[in-house]
């Protein structure tokens, strides 16, 4: 394992060619539809509708175009009809460990459950990118949260017992006491959503504490796009006097699977050690034609075997880099601008697909603006348009003048009208876990997601 001056947690996994990753890959998925085939009702009817059998899958074409998909309604289906609550199980309830469920936001919770083998497994993901920045036994991490039953947050609880790291719980208190509390413990590592991090700043300013004294090295995170987006990363960084945004992409049922390293390439590495993933053409289905190209990503996860996810649809929509190594050495996928949008929550303007992410970077390039934002989504005589809500960055700002710029600017950026409200300071709700940022209006609109973020 690592040693303390390398970069690398595994070096020879992190650092393998392309080649030797993908026979790896091969050969794991192959073990594990062999397990889902013997072990998990659901995928054994799967696979027999499609008439595939795990000896079928032999090239990496059987895996990309004979092996059916599974999606999240293959899951609600069967969790709907098993007396455990639970689908697409394939171990025994005596080695189930423990339970979390999706967060809410298509109204039903998809049940996840873990063995404690795959607990530490899963934090084991988080190492390869702390390592990479720097991060040490003997360094702390500050958990902003109640524990409840998101994976997220146990994630990279298990990520920091991993690591070697002392754990330090802000659970049940309220911003300013947190914010007293980090100054106070002066962690390494600051967990939240980006949203959250802001808060706790603006929260410091109010109090008159100075946060940048607390000497937090590393803000890290996930559930949202902002760790990624370059504009409030800065913001992060000079709001908390911190050297470094770590961000991490997680599934729920796959868990984290994208990481940030050291050399920030804009946006994560995807954590081949854990998982295989690829993107598909929405239409098609197949293996999109270049690296560089937009599609959904679907991930088979290695970590779960209590309840398998192969060539599981996720329905985010991904860029893989053709060029993953940015200075950092990794050979892994790298994602830029990791979750591009939802394949199943595209917003059309006038023929025009507006992602969310693109709107937040648009709004770091407009003065007198925060970073608070909402899009709503409405219909007028068959028309679906966009209004994005956004908070002005202190009380003296001309609201009006910045919606005008506001509304030029992505008018001139995505070449459709989107229209724009500036709005007051604290005028927008503030989440601790995933922020609400899509509002749709739409009569017959499906449940809002938040960005496909774990
Ligand atoms: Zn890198």
């Amino acid at each position: 394992m690592a040693t303390a001056s390398s970069r690398y947690w595994n070096e020879p996994t992190q650092t393998a060619s392309r080649q030797v990753v993908d026979d790896l890959h091969l050969e794991r998925i192959r073990h594990l539809v062999g397990w889902a085939y013997e072990h998990s009702a659901l995928h054994r009817r799967i696979y027999d509708e499609a008439s595939v059998k795990p000896s079928d899958l032999r090239t990496w074409d059987d895996f990309f175009y004979k092996l059916p998909f599974t999606d999240k309604p293959d899951y609600m289906k069967d969790q709907a009809v098993q007396p455990s609550g639970f689908g697409g199980t394939a171990l025994e309830r005596d080695r189930w460990q423990q339970y979390f469920h999706t967060t809410g936001t298509t109204g039903r919770f998809l049940n996840e459950v873990f063995t404690q083998y795959e607990t530490h497994k899963a934090g084991s993901q988080y190492c390869y990118g702390l390592w990479d920045l720097g991060v040490r036994p003997g360094d702390s991490m500050y958990f902003c949260f109640d524990f409840g039953a998101w994976i997220g947050l146990w994630s990279y609880y298990w990520g920091a017992r991993n690591l070697g790291l002392t754990i330090e719980s802000g659970g049940g208190l309220s911003a300013a006491e947190r914010v007293r509390q980090i100054v106070e413990l002066r962690p390494t590592i600051v967990t939240g959503t980006p949203t959250y991090l802001l808060h706790l700043a603006e929260v410091a300013r109010r109090e008159g504490v100075d946060l940048r004294s607390a000497g937090v090295r590393v803000l890290a995170g996930g559930g949202e796009a902002g760790l990624s987006v370059p504009v409030t990363r800065n913001r992060l960084m000079a709001e908390w006097g911190a050297e470094q945004v770590y961000d991490a992409y997680g599934i729920g049922e796959a868990l984290f699977v994208g990481q940030s390293c050291a050399e920030w390439g804009g946006g994560v590495h995807v954590i081949e050690d854990v998982c295989h993933s690829y993107a598909v053409g929405l239409e098609s289905g197949e293996p999109v034609a270049g690296p560089d190209e937009v599609g959904e990503h679907v991930v088979t996860s290695y970590t779960h075997f209590a309840q398998p996810f192969i060539k599981y649809r996720t329905h985010d929509l991904v860029r893989i880099d053709a060029h993953p190594d940015h200075g950092c050495g990794w050979s892994w996928k790298h994602l830029p601008g990791v979750v591009l949008g939802r394949s199943d929550f595209m917003v059309t303007i006038r023929g025009v697909n507006v992602y969310p992410t693109a709107i937040e970077n648009l709004l770091g390039d407009v003065s007198d603006l925060s970073n608070h934002y909402e899009l709503h989504i409405s219909c007028v005589d068959g028309m679906d348009r966009m209004l994005v809500r956004v908070e002005a960055c202190g009380p003296h700002v001309d609201r009006a003048d910045a919606a005008r710029r506001l509304r030029s600017h992505l008018r001139a950026n995505l070449g459709v009208n989107i229209e724009t409200d500036v709005v007051g300071v604290d005028a927008l709700v503030r989440y601790e876990l995933k922020t609400k940022r899509i509002f749709d209006h739409r009569a017959d609109a499906p449940p809002s997601p938040t960005l496909g973020r774990t």
